[in-house]
């Protein structure tokens, strides 16, 4: 493809011109099903009436002013935010590997400003997914995105999930926190175990170790509650919210104790256009929404439904979906053929989806999902593993 874009996305060449709910249209006017959500961001839909009326109430009045000044907005966002989950402050970026970078290093300054200035490492785990930049990569240690970026960023020890012995035989006195995915988006969808997650918890208790959670994919609702460690019944010391808090306007966030944040102090960490007025109306408007009764008990009983339907499917064509991953509208189809077919196939049947690693397919729609949608789905995908099934 002759572009001026640089070159770095192997990109579908279909164009979209509107959204609406869960469907993308081309210019032509064929309909899609969105079950990618440009990743997990458009938490409520596509051109939802009530984000855009905020967005251009707030558009009218005020765009941006830097972090030089209070903006009412942020602390209102900021202020609800931790009303709602375990934090204390929270610090706004406008990307997930900018709020996992901003985790990392309260993690670290937090020790530093108790003296401890050799506790810097931070465990993570293989399969990870933390964003781009040169701390996120290195984090995350995949080959694929390290390979040509030169020497990693020191002070991560990467190891396999679910080994609790692993762990604990890792820590040492230099280390400084543990960074995990509740659920693993990128490399497949992949579940964590929600009693590793409470050992985590103690091991970080007992060690004097920070547990930060990025729970940039799997956050805001995604797993039918608003964040996914809920579900394990643990409370992070930080976290990182991206993709899914703006409904599509660039925006991160990290959640913070008071304790975890006390390093942070005027200087040591900043960003131009996070928190502005802009950004923050869509975020508190999205917040709405997902605030409203019933929203995540919605959530929860269509997924439900979105995962008996996939299993039968599963049942009927183990040829071509071995297995379904992942909780509540964050789901998974393992796939027993290339999960290029599966998602060339639904793409033919105007289904979007997202690969993942461990050859899983993500589907990811819209929080905002209907049960008639989901049957439609689900026909469609039927019909789709029948027409793989009678190809092979
Ligand atoms: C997408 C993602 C990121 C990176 O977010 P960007 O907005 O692309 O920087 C970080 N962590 C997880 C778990 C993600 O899914």
């Amino acid at each position: 493809m002759s572009s001026s874009v640089a070159n770095t996305y192997n990109r579908n060449p279909i164009t979209f011109e509107s959204g609406e709910g869960i469907f993308l249209f081309t210019e032509s006017g064929e309909r899609y099903y969105d079950l990618a959500s440009g990743i997990a961001v458009n938490a409520v839909g596509h051109s939802n009436k009530y984000l855009i009326d905020k967005l251009t109430e707030q558009a009218k009045k005020l765009w941006h002013v830097s972090n030089l000044y209070r903006i009412p907005e942020q602390e209102l966002l900021a202020e609800r935010l931790t009303n709602l989950t375990f934090a204390d402050k929270v610090f706004f970026c406008n990307s997930g590997a900018e709020a996992v970078e901003v985790s990392i290093k309260a993690a670290r300054k937090y020790h530093f400003s108790l003296g401890n200035k050799n506790k810097t490492r931070i465990i993570t785990f293989e399969g990870a997914f933390h964003g781009r930049t040169l701390g996120t990569i290195s984090a995350a240690n995949n080959p694929n995105h390290l390979e040509g970026f030169g020497i990693p960023l020191e002070g991560f020890d990467n190891i396999p999930i679910h080994n609790i012995k692993l762990v604990n035989e890792t820590i040492n006195e230099t280390t400084a926190a543990i960074l995990i995915e509740p659920i693993q988006g990128e490399g497949g969808i992949r579940t964590i175990d929600t009693g590793f997650l409470k050992e985590l918890r103690k091991i970080t208790e007992k060690n004097n170790l920070l547990l930060i959670l990025d729970e940039v994919q799997c956050g805001m609702g995604r797993t039918g509650k608003l964040f996914a460690h809920e579900w394990a019944d643990i409370k992070p010391d930080i976290m990182a919210a991206a993709k899914g808090i703006g409904g599509g306007f660039p925006m991160g966030a990290c959640l913070m104790t008071e304790k975890a944040s006390n390093g942070l102090i005027p200087g040591t960490h900043g960003s131009t256009f996070g928190g502005n007025p802009l950004g923050m109306a869509v975020g508190n408007a999205v917040l709405d929404i997902i605030q409203e009764n019933n929203f995540l008990e919605k959530v929860n009983t269509n997924s439900t439904l979105f995962h008996k339907n996939l299993k039968i499917i599963c049942k009927n064509y183990p040829e071509v979906i071995s297995n379904i991953r992942g909780k509540g509208l964050m789901i998974g189809l393992e796939c027993n053929i290339k999960n290029t077919i599966l998602s060339d196939e639904l793409f033919k049947n105007k289904i979007l989806s997202v690969g993942a690693g461990e050859n899983v397919l993500r589907l990811l729609p819209p929080l905002t999902i209907s049960e008639k949608e989901i049957l439609e789905i689900t026909n469609i995908i039927s019909k789709c593993c029948e027409n793989i099934k009678n190809k092979k």
